[in-house]
């Protein structure tokens, strides 16, 4: 008990001076909008995808797994992500994992609470659940990202506390898993050269909410980059194959371990769309007054600065 209220104090000592934030937004252009969901639908669709390279990296490797294999799918795309972005030493490359965690917010406040679309004995964590996972990880790479962060919506100091920790762990299995079935350098290039393990193949889109999405994945390349860099360190024991297809309106992700595929519905990616203009037409005032949101994307959500000890994001 003693020890749980001293982590309270020292936590609110070390947030409380980070409290006078930029607390209103001002509206953004039709431009700057775009640019935004652009990136929150890319952030999410990589996600969408680390997770399930997770899944398959599972089944090639025969990887032993001490909890839920959708728990264990989500820390491999999260500390992927970290990594990618080198969050561990600046916390600019944490906008992206922000984007992830909300849409697991949003999903959570758009449909969880209501419908109860994920029951609780579901293989998958409530999407609630995921927010705060995320959230964890991601501040736990980065001690600047913790001061910020602890104590407020996106991070309750109670599981804040114990965060640099999680990461590690994490981390620590990640770096397991490349050492473990890390690919063997190429003798030589040209000539010779392997056909790529993991390739990315794209349906025409049906729609013009998944054409919308579709361009502005094969504009970005995320995919291929993503599949490449795997491709490149791991050693695959079998092609595995990413198919950007249509599901009919199901917004889904999955991996299909008979055929060795990865399906991303395009409908998914573009109910991500769907969910970003949800929150954009609330608008952003609520995320400026967060310490740590508006440090980082304050000047994309159009922050304004202004002084109120208001820790609250509504995140
Ligand atoms: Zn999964």
């Amino acid at each position: 008990m003693f020890v749980k209220t001293f982590r309270s104090l020292l936590a609110a000592c070390i947030v409380l001076p980070l409290m006078a934030v930029a607390a209103s937004a001002r509206p953004l252009d039709k431009t700057e909008l775009d640019a935004l969901r652009t990136e929150y639908v890319l952030a999410n669709a990589e996600f969408t995808l680390l997770h399930e390279f997770g899944h398959a990296a599972f089944d090639a490797f025969d990887v032993p797994l001490f909890s839920r294999e959708e728990e264990a799918a989500d820390t491999v795309a999260t500390v992927l992500m970290i990594l990618n972005y080198d969050v561990q030493s600046g916390p600019a490359g944490v906008d992206r994992l922000l984007m992830v965690s909300a849409e697991w917010y949003q999903e959570w406040e758009a449909r969880g609470r209501v419908t109860e679309l994920k029951p609780y004995w579901d293989e998958h964590p409530l999407s609630i659940v995921r927010f705060y996972n995320i959230n964890c990880l991601a501040m736990g790479s980065n001690e600047d990202l913790l001061s910020l962060s602890l104590d407020t919506k996106l991070l309750p100091v109670e599981r804040g506390w114990f965060c640099d920790q999680e990461f590690a762990r994490a981390k620590h299995a990640v770096e397991w898993l490349y050492r473990q079935y890390r690919r063997a350098p190429e003798v030589s290039k040209g000539r010779g050269a392997r056909t790529p393990m993991l390739s990315v193949h794209y349906d025409k889109p049906v729609g013009e909410d998944n054409r919308r999405v579709y361009e502005i994945l094969r504009q970005s390349r995320i995919f291929a980059r993503i599949a490449g860099r795997l491709d490149q360190v791991m050693d695959w024991p079998f092609p595995v194959k990413v198919s950007v297809t249509n599901c009919g309106g199901s917004p889904d992700a999955f991996y299909k371990s008979q055929v060795h595929t990865i399906f991303v519905c395009l409908d998914l990616l573009a109910d991500f769309g769907r969910l970003a203009d949800r929150r954009a037409a609330e608008g952003f005032a609520d995320l400026c007054a967060n310490p740590l949101i508006s440090n980082v994307m304050g000047r994309r959500l159009g922050c304004e600065s202004g002084a109120r000890p208001d820790d609250s994001p509504g995140k």
